[in-house]
């Protein structure tokens, strides 16, 4: 995050409005991913899940979330879901309206379907494809989405890999560095981001890392980012993941971040997890992020975390009395998830 992001971050705040949305554009996605947070039926309080929503296509889809982003005027826009591209055509007439608000925007998709061609020269877009690994794990969890198909569909393009790290990635030694290898040399990829599996209080999956596994992929992240520069994965931001905010409470991107369903109405809280995630074993690098940045001292004297957590209350104090339809940033904080990140 730049320093001028901070700036306009803080200002929102201080209005009480969140500098981050995330909408799950749709309800629908081809795959089912083990361990797909969007579809677990806890993801929604309130509902018995994603699928149980409305939700809406066409003119009336990208119309009602420009209503929702004039509203909410965020700095940054995720399109999550399902999958966005199920609704390709909306996400073309909507990314550019976004963008001309002077808004980044992060699309986060399987890549079942390539991405528009014109979104690699816009500025301020991010398209993150979620990769489950190397292709022999892949391709068993993410069919039809499979390495080949992704390879085909991101060709002249310009992404983000992300993949989240599970217990099952340390079945044989230099698997992570095997992943960055792959990925690295190839024109079509921006960077490459890791998050860890962050499950639900009390759950059982066997993607859970081990605490010295947890440990072991922070060290091996360590030594990569030196050597591949596309890892983008900064040396301020790595030692979160092995101290993550202890609650919803304590975490600045659950409070930063306004996360609506495919309703456009329904919110997921306490953050995109949803349901009852366990912060003491987070790996959304989302969250690392801003943990990182809240960690940064200014004048080396005051966290900049303390100074967003008192702005977080000045600006509660102010959307109280605006508009009661208006996302207030300090609501409980909820949002949607995965392995398996949501598109
Ligand atoms: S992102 Fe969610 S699970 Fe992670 S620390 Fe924040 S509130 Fe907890
Ligand atoms: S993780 Fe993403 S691609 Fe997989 S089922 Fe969930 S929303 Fe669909």
């Amino acid at each position: 995050m730049h320093a001028r992001d901070v700036v306009r971050a803080w200002g929102a705040i201080l209005s009480g409005r969140p500098p981050v949305l995330s909408i799950e554009v749709t309800r629908e996605c081809p795959l089912r991913c083990p361990g797909c947070y969007a579809y677990e039926p806890d993801h929604i309080a309130g509902h018995a899940g994603l699928r149980t929503l409305a939700d809406y296509k066409g003119d009336s889809l990208v119309k009602r979330a420009i209503e929702l982003v004039d509203r909410v005027r965020p700095l940054h826009v995720s399109l999550v879901g399902g999958d966005p591209l199920v609704r390709f055509r909306e996400m073309e007439a909507l990314v550019p309206q976004i963008l001309a608000r002077d808004i980044h925007v992060q699309l986060v998709t399987s890549a079942f379907r390539p991405p528009a061609p014109e979104w690699a020269a816009m500025r301020r877009m991010t398209i993150a494809v979620s990769i489950d690994g190397l292709p022999a794990e892949h391709d068993v969890r993410r069919a039809p989405a499979t390495y080949d198909r992704i390879l085909k569909n991101i060709a002249g393009s310009r992404v983000t890999i992300h993949s989240t790290i599970t217990s099952q990635m340390f079945s044989r030694p230099g698997y992570l560095e095997e992943f960055v290898a792959f990925w690295s040399p190839r024109p079509e990829i921006q960077r490459i981001w890791f998050s860890l599996f962050t499950p639900q209080r009390g759950a059982t999956d066997a993607e859970i890392l081990t605490p010295a596994q947890r440990v072991q992929a922070i060290e091996e992240l360590t030594e990569l980012r030196l050597r591949y520069p596309k890892l983008d994965m900064s040396s301020r931001l790595l030692p979160e993941f092995l101290n993550p905010p202890s609650s919803p409470a304590n975490c600045i991107f659950s409070k930063v971040t306004e996360t609506l369903s495919a309703d456009l109405t329904s919110r997921v809280t306490p953050c995109q997890f949803g349901g009852d995630p366990d912060c003491s074993q987070c790996g959304c690098i989302a969250s690392m992020g801003m943990a990182a940045v809240g960690h940064y001292k200014l004048g080396g004297i005051v966290p900049l975390g303390s100074i967003f957590k008192a702005s977080v209350k000045v600006g509660q104090l102010r959307a109280q009395r605006r508009r009661p339809h208006v996302p207030a940033i300090d609501a409980p904080a909820p949002v949607p998830a995965g392995v398996s990140n949501p598109e």
